[in-house]
């Protein structure tokens, strides 16, 4: 199907890209990336966002302006998050306290848009394209009131995708009941439940009225780009493009250009552990031999799924990483426990680390030989990158799609065995949906498999190739910006 871009020619001699990444570190991090591609690619690039995120990445964008030919602007406005209800520096959805507050924080980044225009008006008129982050829904009205394409970016891969736009258009999921119903028109037969999918196709008023303001952005939007790449979901990004009638770019994995040490480390937060120590860590042990286990940038568990984790750590018989967040919130006697268990006795078959992880430069680590991962999109992405095979244990969003997308049709990672989505932040309930026998089960057979190692490692070199000159993502990039000032 052939798109084209109908918008009258930009008078500028380097297409100018205006990146508004959504406040969350699942997006911040790749649209950096995409950024310092876009600009390897001669691209002019100005990021807005906010003075929280904005010191998260500058360090990554400052030694990408250095080093290359980089044209990236990075300008930070001021978010009203006080004026929501939100305590002040709340920019990010990683710094919302709880659940309920996401909504204000939505509400809060509709009124960013003030901001957005003001600077646009003042600052930069020679915009040639706006690449929108999911949720900053209005994007298309400035990109089409300023006469240029509006391209968003949902962080999600091309199946899930796919996936979510079949939804849309059949109402599959509409089901009264909390039974699993099947997903219309995939090649396979895939079951799942209303509450294994993405906020937005959930049953709340708030959640509704979202989706439904999410929906109307995507649809307005010119086009979609993908952090993905062909031989990773193949056909997929041929079909979300031929159902949503709407241009799609599959430009990724953008992790990949990450080729130095720094960029591996510091990216979109500062660890909170040093490199040195985890890679020192990690030379200590036998290739292929280590399991890191990290949930993204917000998952966390309630006190009895955090320990039945560590208990199931315990009885396999690997080292392992273990990525640990919001541990503020766990009780007192959970951390005792966890310092008797691990930092006492087990020094050195675990190293934990509390707060936020280098994780590719982990991954990218010999030693490393299975990823327990949450299959958020970027973390799937990195450990193909990487070829690390993974367990499966998704939490929430989209990332019961990307399971099937792993364990069933690409087959680099076993499922942990979790059906129900937890809340977004955290369970209210301290129940146990993942026991400690259930990780032990899916560690011991992705540890001693080869079948998910070796289809992981092919992948691995489709994903350098696919960045490479004349690769799909790389020639991708180039269409984007053909597109864009033709
Ligand atoms: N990440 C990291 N250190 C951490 C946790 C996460 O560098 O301690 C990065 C990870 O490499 C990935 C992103 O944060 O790029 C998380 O994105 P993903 O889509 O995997 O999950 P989300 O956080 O959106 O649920």
């Amino acid at each position: 199907m052939e798109i084209t871009n109908n918008y009258p020619k930009v008078q500028t001699e380097t297409p100018h890209f205006l990146i508004l990444p959504w406040l969350a570190p699942g997006h911040l991090i790749p649209t950096t990336d995409i950024a310092r591609l876009l600009a390897m690619h001669n691209a002019a690039v100005t990021i807005i966002t906010t003075p929280v995120n904005a010191a998260r990445i500058k360090p990554t964008i400052d030694r990408s302006n250095a080093a290359s030919a980089g044209n990236i602007s990075l300008v930070s406005l001021y978010f009203p998050a006080t004026e929501v209800g939100l305590p002040e520096g709340c920019e990010n959805i990683d710094l919302v306290p709880s659940m309920p507050l996401v909504y204000n924080f939505y509400e809060a980044t509709k009124l960013f848009r003030q901001q957005v225009l003001r600077y646009i008006h003042e600052r930069a008129p020679h915009v040639s394209c706006i690449i929108g982050g999911m949720g900053y829904v209005w994007a298309v009205d400035v990109a089409h009131e300023l006469g240029v394409p509006c391209f968003i970016f949902h962080g999600f891969g091309s199946f899930a995708l796919y996936c979510s736009e079949i939804l849309h258009k059949t109402k599959a999921h509409e089901v009264p009941s909390a039974e699993p119903f099947i997903i219309p028109g995939l090649p396979f037969e895939f079951k799942i439940a209303r509450k294994e999918l993405p906020m937005h196709f959930q049953q709340s008023k708030e959640n509704k009225d979202i989706g439904e303001e999410m929906r109307n952005y995507e649809l307005a939007v010119d086009g979609v780009l993908v952090n993905s790449f062909e031989h990773l979901e193949p056909g997929y990004a041929g079909l979300l493009q031929k159902l949503s009638g709407k241009k799609v770019f599959s430009i990724g994995p953008v992790s990949v250009c990450n080729t130095k040490m720094m960029d591996m480390e510091e990216r979109g937060n500062k660890p909170t552990v040093s490199t040195d120590r985890c890679i020192q860590w990690l030379d200590s042990k036998k290739h292929n031999s280590v399991v890191y286990v990290s949930f993204g940038s917000t998952g966390s568990f309630a006190p009895k799924q955090f320990k039945e984790l560590g208990l199931g750590l315990l009885a396999s018989q690997w080292p392992f990483v273990w990525v640990i967040k919001d541990i503020e919130k766990l009780p007192e006697e959970t951390l005792i426990w966890l310092h008797e268990n691990f930092e006492d006795k087990n020094n050195s078959r675990s190293l934990l680390i509390k707060g936020w992880a280098p994780q590719i430069a982990i991954l990218s680590h010999p030693a490393v030989g299975g990823f327990v991962t949450h299959c958020g999109w970027n973390s799937t992405l990195e450990s193909v990158a990487a070829g690390v095979p993974v367990v499966a244990w998704p939490l929430y969003s989209e990332q019961f799609l990307n399971v099937k997308l792993i364990v069933d049709v690409l087959k680099i990672g076993v499922s942990v065995g979790a059906r129900e989505a937890m809340a977004f932040r955290g369970d209210k309930e301290d129940g146990i949906r993942v026991s400690k026998e259930d990780v032990v089960k899916a560690i011991e057979k992705l540890m001693t498999g080869e079948e998910e190692r070796k289809r992981v490692a092919q992948l691995k070199e489709k994903a350098e190739m696919a960045l490479e000159k004349g690769g799909s993502s790389f020639l991708n990039l180039e269409s984007l910006i053909q597109f864009v000032a033709p």
